[in-house]
């Protein structure tokens, strides 16, 4: 089980960097100029890599995935090797005859909502993003698609998630992620200051909290911190071991999510992690043969920054909720 509880062991996939938004707190920079993308054939083969290490969720996030031409093709490969697949859409280009090349094979979609209207356009910086991807709501149900919204917890939003709840339960979703803004790629460099502090966080998990029971058995409710009471008696998930411990283990167990960025290269754990700990690019070898040079020379230092997060964590501390993944990142 990983550090947030979940159960999954996720290779995460951004095989484009093209989109029609240019979101202010996007952590990829994308937009519609730019033309990066993963060739199908590499996206094939890490998949086929992905399942042999045990991975068993592959994540198809942004770009916008949609925009990405072989999709399709790209999901299907997934269940072919035994992982269930997520993507993350902002929901604008859902036609009718993309959910039906995609829903044999895309077993959760999740759609991007920010708040109430105003506040989602201003965040995806266009005029009509949240009536543009409410008109495809409909056609997303008639679908069958198994769906769900994600919210970007900023410091200033937490007011609207009470609304953002009852809409996405009100839409059929069977889940409502929280997710707080990472201040990564354009976030740094337009929203600043924005990522919830520990107070905003303490907040927040009171009001997930009651929204999980208002919700409870129609539609999941899910906030990605961590509680560092909870680490304390769960070492082994934080990678604070010996890395001798970790010898034999498939990759899925010791670096999950496992990210391949637009460009080809494959990190640990966040989009942007410092290039000191990357396995390489899908571009030079594939993975199956990026990984055992990993576990020489990178795997003892990647360890070892997660021995110190998770050792700093463990201090006293006034509140004790955190966002992981980008602490792990911040120290790396
Ligand atoms: S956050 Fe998502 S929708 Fe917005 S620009 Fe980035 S990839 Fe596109």
């Amino acid at each position: 089980m990983g550090p947030t509880g979940e159960d999954y062991r996720v290779v995460q996939l951004h095989p484009t960097r093209r989109c029609n938004l240019r979101c202010r707190h996007c952590y990829s920079r994308s937009g519609p100029d730019t033309r990066e993308q993963l060739p199908i054939a590499i996206v094939e083969t890490l998949l086929r890599d992905a399942g042999a290490e045990r991975y068993n969720l592959a994540s198809f996030s942004g770009g916008e995935p949609t925009m990405y031409p072989e999709l399709a093709e790209a999901l299907a490969c997934a269940h072919a090797n035994g992982l269930s697949t997520t993507v993350t859409s902002n929901g604008m280009l859902l036609s009718e005859r993309l959910l039906e090349r995609l829903r044999h094979h895309l077993d959760l979609l999740a759609i991007s909502l920010d708040g109430v209207a105003a506040s989602h356009n201003a965040m995806r910086a266009s005029a009509n993003a949240f009536e543009v991807m409410e008109r495809r709501l409909d056609g997303v149900r008639r679908s069958g698609q198994r769906f769900g919204f994600i919210f970007t917890l900023t410091q200033h939003n937490l007011h609207e998630l009470e609304w953002v709840a009852a809409f996405a339960a009100a839409q059929g979703a069977g889940l409502l992620q929280i997710h707080p803004l990472e201040e990564t790629g354009r976030a740094a460099d337009v929203m600043a200051g924005s990522s919830p502090d520990a107070v905003e966080a303490s907040v927040a998990f009171l009001e997930v909290s009651r929204l999980q029971q208002r919700y409870a058995g129609t539609m999941q409710v899910h906030l990605d911190l961590l509680d560092r009471r909870a680490i304390a008696v769960q070492p082994a998930c934080m990678l604070s071991g010996p890395a001798a411990d970790h010898r034999d283990e498939p990759l899925a167990e010791i670096v999950s999510p496992l990210i391949v960025e637009p460009d080809g290269t494959v990190v640990p754990m966040h989009y942007g992690f410092d290039r000191r700990h990357a396995f390489g690019s899908l571009y030079d070898r594939p993975l199956r043969d990026l990984i055992p040079s990993w576990r020489e020379h990178k795997m003892p230092g990647f360890l070892d920054v997660c021995r110190r997060t998770y050792e700093d964590l463990l201090a006293p501390a006034d509140l004790p909720f955190v966002n992981w993944y980008p602490l792990v990142a911040e120290r790396a």
